[in-house]
């Protein structure tokens, strides 16, 4: 696929980025290769950390350019544009501050001896990352490996070469040498190429199930450590007890922040009976008072989808479902103006035998389903193929954290969204893929974690 910045608000082109060769592939690897066997790497953390501290500095002094260029890349608000930018700083901030701790030696008592383990680089690492958190996604790779001392070779989304690009400068300035992060426009094939270099010991992926799967296939055959962070139909339940306004509040930002383009976004809202109709009133209030328009606005609410492609999906997704017996009980198809953006929707009366029951809809469309009791909001909230997020609105702080127990995901949040940070760990299980990003547990993914004995 060509790299193009295209911007989503009006689907106009901006520039088209020339793909990387086989010998630029070739050239990303032997210089990754070479820093991987140098002092760089197997040497002091200090001086890689100081590269982050400085990374974070630069990206904090640059927020608005760094803020515009996303949202006019894929129409991401401005607003939520600066927030992410602001993550990508803290993030590289907290594992410049921390990584030193995450990495010593762990003792380990032991009949056998004295024994330890270590924490050492394993070699050069193959990105795959998405375009909906076009700087964020490729944080939470960069600052973990770098600190850890293993180089990437990164492909980011052929629709944000330019948040690829200015990433890579960024990195470069801050002090990062030819080939910690290298960044290429290159096709599937070529990370086929790179996953099966003897070169190259893991690969790390955010994006569909489809490409998830096709890309730790590959690293499986040669016996590489993958992570991947794929989709999610989180849940939102709405318990009889909760706070209804501020669940609603919360609901609608859940669902519509980049404009539901979110792994974690809540999905499927699950609401106990006897707050429900009072709830969907609300919602739907909420969801008729939203301002669309163009993400650079900062009175918008609702900005564009990432691109053409994303606004078809998505229109025959809703299409799909209300042929299948869902009710459109609000929103529903493309707003009529320029760009990619679709209208804020809310469906009912979702079957089990509707395909959109198990689907992931990536975009502003709410699922209500409505149980009567906890268990039947259990049994709802795991009745699905991903295993990502999860929220639970209550009062009674116990009631919730036995519900959080209950259900299947790698995260649940009790009275707000699923949210992220850059100290808490951030994954999924089922088809929402394996392994942790950030936190101590991201950075202990591809290390080595050697065990020594003195006997
Ligand atoms: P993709 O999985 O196709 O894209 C994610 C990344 O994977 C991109 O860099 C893409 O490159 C790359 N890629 C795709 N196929 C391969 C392959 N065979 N080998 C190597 N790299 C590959 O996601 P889409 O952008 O098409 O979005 C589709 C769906 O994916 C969404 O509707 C959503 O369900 C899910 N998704 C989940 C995200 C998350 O945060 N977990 C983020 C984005 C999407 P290229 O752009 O060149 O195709």
């Amino acid at each position: 696929m060509a790299y193009q910045t295209v911007n989503p608000a009006n689907n106009k082109l901006i520039k088209e980025y020339p793909s990387h060769t086989d010998a630029d592939v070739e050239a990303a690897l032997s210089t990754a290769d070479a820093l991987y066997h140098s002092e760089w790497s197997k040497g002091s953390i200090d001086k890689r950390l100081a590269v982050l501290h400085k990374l974070a500095d630069l990206i904090d002094s640059r927020t608005e350019e760094l803020a515009k260029i996303a949202s006019v890349e894929m129409g991401k608000l401005i607003a939520q544009s600066r927030g992410e930018v602001k993550l990508c700083a803290q993030i590289a901030r907290y594992y410049a501050d921390n990584a030193k701790q995450f990495l010593a030696p762990v003792k380990y008592p032991s009949e056998m001896g004295e024994a330890w383990v270590e924490h050492h680089p394993i070699g050069v690492v193959m990105a795959v990352e998405p375009w909906n958190f076009p700087y964020y996604q490729l944080m939470r790779v960069l600052a973990p490996n770098l600190a850890a001392g293993n180089p990437v070779i990164a492909k980011h989304a052929s629709i944000v070469p330019h948040c690829a690009e200015t990433f890579a400068h960024l990195v470069r300035e801050a002090g990062a040498p030819d080939g910690a992060w290298t960044n290429l426009f290159i096709s599937s094939d070529q990370v086929a190429t790179i996953i099966a270099d003897d070169r190259v010991q893991g690969a790390a992926l955010t994006g569909s199930e489809k490409a998830g799967s096709i890309v730790a296939a590959q690293a499986a055959k040669h016996i590489k450590k993958s992570t991947l962070e794929l989709g999610g139909n989180d849940v939102f339940v709405a318990l009889d007890d909760a706070d209804l306004e501020k669940a609603v509040k919360i609901g609608v930002n859940a669902r519509l922040a980049n404009a539901g383009q979110v792994c974690t976004a809540a999905k499927r809202f699950i609401l106990h009976e006897k707050v429900a109709e009072q709830f969907l009133e609300k919602y739907t209030e909420a969801f008729r008072n939203i301002k669309i328009g163009d993400p650079l606005d900062e009175s918008t609410r609702l900005g564009p989808l990432s691109s053409k492609d994303a606004l078809e999906t998505l229109t025959k997704q809703v299409d799909e479902a209300v042929k299948n017996g869902a009710t459109l009980h609000y929103g529903g198809k493309p707003v009529q103006r320029e760009g990619s953006f679709f209208e804020p929707t809310i469906l009912t009366n979702i079957t089990r035998d509707n395909p959109a029951y198990f689907e992931e809809f990536f975009g502003p469309v709410a699922q209500i389903y409505v149980v009567k009791n906890d268990d039947e909001a259990v049994k709802l909230a795991n009745d699905s193929h991903y295993g990502l997020g999860g929220a639970v609105f209550s009062k009674d702080i116990d009631r919730a954290k036995k519900m959080a127990s209950k259900i299947e995901t790698g995260m649940v949040w009790i009275n707000w969204l699923t949210d992220t940070a850059a100290e808490l760990p951030f994954g999924g299980v089922k088809r929402s893929g394996y392994g942790r990003e950030l936190s101590d547990l991201g950075i202990k993914e591809f290390v080595n974690q050697k065990l020594v004995v003195i006997r």
